[in-house]
């Protein structure tokens, strides 16, 4: 390749650039999770509150001016800061580097962002927030049809094949996901129904925006890689749902572990222990039969300290009870990786990422660590490769088996 200045310029720009969405990354990691804005108030230690001026705020370089301390309170400041911006900024680069300057790198880098927020996140609280997931489902279905190139003008053969698995998968996961009610003798809560409404709406969505595109040439790609966001929002997260739903059915492992109050209680492995000596879980967190006999919140016996958060505490180990093997943040971010990639790589994504999670799970049970992982990293791993790679790999499928 040609190396010329212009180049260089852009090689720059878009590292500084990356580094500067990495600093907001930071923002959102710490804010979102505790539900603060990411706007106001603007960034202060979070130790000594001092408010941080502008010149100690450079993206990647005050931190090594300051040599990762508070320049008020010398507090150090975790790692995680630079590794973000670091992080935020080679992606940035190997977009520009992958995809050139065109519309898809708006979608692109979107994309990128949201799922390092969404890992970071689930590292450290074992949640995906809503903001990430399901606001960022809702800006790949918009940003799928204002600049459409991500998803590579997918052909009528393409969208007939995904409009069929993403129904096909809705109807199993639907016929599962009733059996399980009538079972387990479940109410149908306010949440099922938004998501079945939701499930209906973007099937119906994708048919219309198929069938309209011949008729409207002058927003037709945008109706194609529509068609196609809404297909990958329903596979990606029916797949994902139906290997919970057999989960849950078959193996039902119903766990509760300290990350289930983290951000309820101060204390939730103190919580968590007390429950043990109480006998309402096993010392893996296994749930007892002890937990059945009690009837109401009231009846929870709880260590000091807890008393104010009773109600809370019961309806989550309630709702360990009913069974929760694959999380709804996971499904919620499949959802949004479908409308930013598509049906195909959506169900790329969904047979490589567990390659990623039983690599790690493998290191952390010889090592004989906690093997309670988070699956969102592993996701958003698999839909990184995706993004740069998932072409190349769905060909050499492709030709793998002949087709
Ligand atoms: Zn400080």
């Amino acid at each position: 390749m040609m190396f010329s200045g212009i180049d260089g310029f852009f090689y720059v720009l878009f590292l500084a650039g990356g580094a500067i969405i990495g600093s907001f990354l930071n923002v959102c990691i710490v804010r979102m999770p505790r539900n603060e804005s990411v706007v106001f108030p603007s960034s202060h230690c979070p130790r000594c509150q001092v408010a941080i001026r502008w010149f100690d705020n450079i993206p990647l370089v005050s931190f090594l001016v300051l040599r990762a301390r508070c320049r008020a309170c010398r507090q150090p400041i975790p790692w995680r800061y630079f590794l973000v911006e670091l992080v935020m900024a080679g992606f940035s680069l190997w977009t520009y580097i992958c995809f050139g300057l065109s519309w898809a790198l708006v979608p692109a880098l979107a994309f990128v962002a949201a799922l390092l927020v969404a890992s970071l996140v689930d590292i450290e609280w074992r949640i995906i927030p809503d903001e990430i997931s399901v606001g960022g489902m809702w800006a790949g279905l918009v940003l799928s049809f204002v600049f459409p190139a991500l998803h590579k003008g997918p052909a009528a053969g393409v969208l007939l094949t995904g409009a069929s698995v993403a129904f096909i998968l809705a109807a199993v996961c639907l016929a599962l996901y009733f059996f399980r009610i009538l079972r387990y003798k479940l109410a149908l809560g306010d949440w099922d129904r938004n998501v079945l409404l939701l499930g209906v709406l973007f099937l119906v969505g994708q048919w219309a925006a198929y069938t309209l595109a011949p008729f409207l040439p002058l927003c037709q790609a945008g109706l194609f890689a529509l068609a196609d966001a809404l297909q990958g929002a329903v596979t990606g997260a029916c797949a994902l749902w139906f290997t919970g739903l057999v989960g849950e059915i078959f193996i039902s492992k119903r766990i509760v572990t300290e990350y289930d109050f983290k951000g309820v209680v101060d204390d939730p492995e103190g919580l968590l222990k007390s429950l043990a000596r109480d006998g309402y879980v096993d010392a893996q967190g296994n749930l007892q039969p002890a937990f059945r006999a009690v009837k109401s919140a009231a009846g929870l016996s709880l260590p000091a300290g807890c008393e104010a958060k009773r109600a809370e505490i019961f309806e989550i180990i309630q709702s360990v009870d009913e069974g929760g093997v694959m999380g709804w943040g996971d499904i919620k971010l499949m959802a949004m990786a479908g409308a930013f990639l598509g049906w195909q790589m959506a169900g790329l994504a969904f047979f490589i990422a567990p390659f990623f999670g039983a690599a790690y799970g493998l290191v952390k049970i010889i090592r004989r660590q906690d093997t309670a992982i988070p699956y969102g990293p592993f996701l958003a791993i698999a839909f990184i490769a995706c993004l740069y790679w998932g072409d190349l790999l769905l060909r050499r499928i492709m030709v793998l088996y002949g087709l």
